[in-house]
């Protein structure tokens, strides 16, 4: 039976506790088929050793069929002009490996009441595909801060990167049962194409990729009405495709919509290489306190367990992925064990125990 190798990196603040309950999980789900390897990496890393991202860690990363992550990044620990140290873990993954789709499920599972009013589980079920290599976020460590008096990060948008997250955004509707309130395949371009020459480059490109895919619908969106249309008519979407900083605040929202940080799993994958963590940072807040929510990191291990079943054709671990999928919504259904941002009192290892008992059951 095929075998895969999983490079872990807790990273900081939560990162510890909701990775190692990803890796429990996942233990449960696929048994000896995926060997896990922990890499270090991270603010606190960092901090003892100068190396957010160690050379060894890449290479392990690099050489790895998939890479789960907990999350980085310490409010205190800084570069000198302000910028976290910690999310060069994550960006630098992002740029070397080229990790181009940052996939962002936004589903509203049984079990989680939706602060929107109304809203019952399957209406919500979308997802948001964030430009992950380019964009605002491109100049990262490469902006000018002049004398204290001026400030500039320059937008960077290519033909080659808008136009493959644009297919892969239409090829992921194709896979879909289309948006909820009329099952029509729909790709939303979201941008501000009536302000800005970058924003209107992107839409053109997306524009000219839909040629390509008469099955799927192409809608567009501009970055601040899409907020709205996100709370009132969340149910008209299918995909979402962003900028990068866009995707990475519209990620945030559609979360909050279903639940919460704590619930929103995320996938950056690119054509060789994929990295699965919550869509969470590190909320150092409730940090080494067993009060975090782990379900956004399971989550991200179904991803990657669906992911790597797409890659290597491989039906069992598919299978794997949506029995973890099916066994956290039915803890969640079941309201015995809520984690405490939705509203109960779980802890990070009683949520865990009770999706492995559901696993296992
Ligand atoms: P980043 O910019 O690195 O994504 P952030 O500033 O958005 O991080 P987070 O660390 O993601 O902040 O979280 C914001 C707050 O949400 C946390 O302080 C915490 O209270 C809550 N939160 C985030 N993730 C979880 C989780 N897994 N379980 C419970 N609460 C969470």
């Amino acid at each position: 039976m095929r075998t895969y190798d999983i490079v872990t990196i807790d990273g900081d603040g939560i990162g510890p506790e909701v990775c190692q309950s990803a890796i429990t999980v996942l233990r449960e789900a696929c048994g000896e088929r995926l060997r896990f390897t922990a890499a270090e990496g991270g603010a606190a890393h960092h901090l003892k050793t100068g190396a957010v991202l160690p050379d060894d860690t890449f290479a392990a990363c690099r050489d790895a069929h998939a890479i789960l992550h907990g999350a980085a990044g310490l409010p205190g620990v800084t570069y000198p002009d302000g910028t976290e140290v910690g999310n060069d873990l994550h960006l630098r993954l992002r740029f070397r490996l080229d990790l181009y789709a940052n996939v962002r499920p936004i589903r509203l599972l049984r079990g989680v009441t939706s602060p929107l009013a109304g809203w019952q589980p399957g209406q919500i079920d979308y997802v948001i595909v964030r430009e992950n290599t380019e964009g605002l976020y491109a100049s990262r460590g490469a902006g000018i801060n002049l004398r204290g008096e001026v400030a500039t990060d320059t937008l960077v948008m290519t033909r080659k990167g808008v136009e493959r997250v644009a297919r892969f955004s239409f090829e992921l509707a194709r896979r879909r049962q289309g948006a909820p309130r009329d099952g029509r395949r729909r790709v939303t371009v979201c941008d501000k194409a009536n302000i800005l020459r970058s924003y209107a480059f992107f839409r053109a490109v997306c524009d000219e990729v839909a040629a390509g895919y008469p099955d799927v619908e192409i809608d567009h969106a501009y970055a601040d009405a899409i907020t709205v249309h996100m709370l009132k008519k969340p149910d008209c979407y299918d995909v979402i495709v962003a900028e990068n900083m866009f995707g990475d605040i519209l990620s945030d929202l559609g979360a909050g919509t279903v639940g919460g940080l704590g619930i929103a799993p995320s996938a950056e994958v690119g054509d060789a290489h994929g990295l699965f963590q919550g869509a969470h940072g590190s909320a150092p807040d409730i940090a080494g306190q067993n009060l975090a929510s782990p379900v956004a990191t399971i989550l991200s291990g179904a991803l990657m367990l669906h992911w790597l079943a797409d890659r290597h054709d491989d039906a069992d671990l598919r299978a794997a992925g949506e029995r973890v999928d099916r066994a956290v919504e039915a803890v969640l259904a079941a309201g015995h064990t809520v984690p405490r941002d939705l509203g109960g009192n779980a802890s990070c290892s009683a949520m865990t125990e009770a999706v492995c008992r559901q696993l296992g059951a």
